[in-house]
């Protein structure tokens, strides 16, 4: 890189040399854009040669070295053989290489690191031998810290996200690099993001102890007839209710009534800052009212609340929260009153008022909607 004094500041393709160095025929290059010419220079440490290119159609110069290959300005063949073009490794044109080039001394730079450090790096050379220090990113690093990153916390995901794309764009002269460090960062966001969803999917799957199976509805709650003066009955509520009788981004809070006896109340899907997820158990029908008998909740624990974005029915969207099953030790029993609605929004869908709350039943079969699955309880 090249700032306004005409100096170039590098790092040496082989050891960890950083290096600056001033342009001969300092000024041409920034008056001149479209005629400077390569020159040979060589690492003060490690003592390779490295030749300083220029891309006129890009407008950016770098280091080139045969080893270096993608990490670097351009493809050149070895110096041995005197190549006479370079290849740029962004638009892929292929540029002179004046023969003299070879001829002329290097310009040995100098390191900008403190005495210290360049003996490490003599040290290191001296027993591991000099190889190419491949600079630039592991992409599977990149892929697996993006990925980490957002499973733990979509927000911070983000943000480490942008951080690696920035420093992928100040860090790398070529655009293949960039494109595949952008390619494997969205990779990894995009897989962190689904993961929480085949997490949210198995935990509502729970194991719940015996003793709980057997404690169905008990029997002396049912009454032996059902009284006439109620138009509804247990059989109508069978079914899937939804407190709208539109279907929106997602469902609004719903009720499944299988004809097991089983039960599910789901919060509305639009709610992305509703703790409480669901709650399973038995229903019945009992004298006008609902009778639900709770033995299980859902819901979102941990995690802070941040603005929300698209489809969310609420302000605040609460992320990095992890779904608890609570089996309850003691049911929670709620009886909801039961009417035919007053003032239906629509003709088409039977409702029911459930307590002051109009729902609509969308199908009589629950398991007809690939999302409501009888709850095990
Ligand atoms: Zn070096
Ligand atoms: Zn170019």
């Amino acid at each position: 890189m090249m700032n306004k004094n005409n100096k170039i500041s590098a790092d040496c393709f082989y050891c960890n040399n950083s290096f600056s160095y001033e342009m001969p025929g300092q000024g041409t290059l920034v008056a001149e854009p479209a005629e400077p010419k390569p020159y040979l220079i060589e690492c003060d440490v490690c003592h390779k040669k490295m030749i300083d290119v220029y891309c006129p159609k890009c407008g950016m110069g770098g280091l080139t070295v045969p080893e270096a290959s993608g990490f670097s300005m351009g493809k050149i063949d070895d110096f041995s053989k005197r190549p006479t073009s370079w290849q740029c490794n962004n638009c892929k044109n292929s540029w002179p290489i004046p023969p003299e080039t070879y001829d002329i001394d290097p310009i040995l730079v100098r390191s900008d690191l403190k005495p210290e450090a360049i003996e490490k790096i003599k040290k290191t050379i001296s027993e591991k031998g000099l190889t190419i220090n491949k600079r630039g990113p592991k992409l599977w690093f990149l892929f697996l810290v993006n990925f980490v990153v957002t499973v733990i916390n979509q927000t911070f995901g983000q943000i480490v996200f942008m951080l690696l794309i920035f420093w992928a764009y100040f860090g790398f002269l070529n655009k293949k690099t960039l494109f595949r460090v952008v390619l494997v960062s969205v990779l990894g966001v995009f897989l962190g993001l689904l993961v929480p969803f085949g997490v949210t999917k198995k935990s509502e799957v729970t194991t719940v102890p015996d003793e709980l199976l057997e404690q169905s509805m008990p029997a002396e709650e049912t009454p032996a007839t059902e009284t006439p003066v109620f138009e509804l009955s247990k059989d109508d509520l069978v079914g899937v209710w939804q407190t709208s009788s539109v279907m929106a981004a997602g469902w609004a809070d719903r009720y499944s009534f299988y004809p097991s006896g089983k039960f599910s109340f789901a919060t509305s899907q639009m709610c992305c800052s509703c703790r409480e997820k669901s709650k399973d158990g038995y229903w019945d029908f009992v004298g006008g009212e609902l009778v639900l008998k709770t033995v299980k909740e859902i819901r979102l624990v941990g995690g802070t609340m941040k603005e929300s974005a698209g489809s969310c029915g609420t302000e605040e969207t609460l992320v990095g929260a992890t779904l608890e099953t609570e089996i309850l030790e003691t049911p929670e029993i709620t009886k909801l009153s039961a009417v035919m609605c007053e003032k239906p929004e629509v003709d088409y869908y039977p409702c029911v008022n459930f307590e002051n709350n109009d729902y609509y039943k969308f199908g009589d079969d629950p398991s007809d909607y690939g999302t409501f699955i009888e709850p095990e309880l």
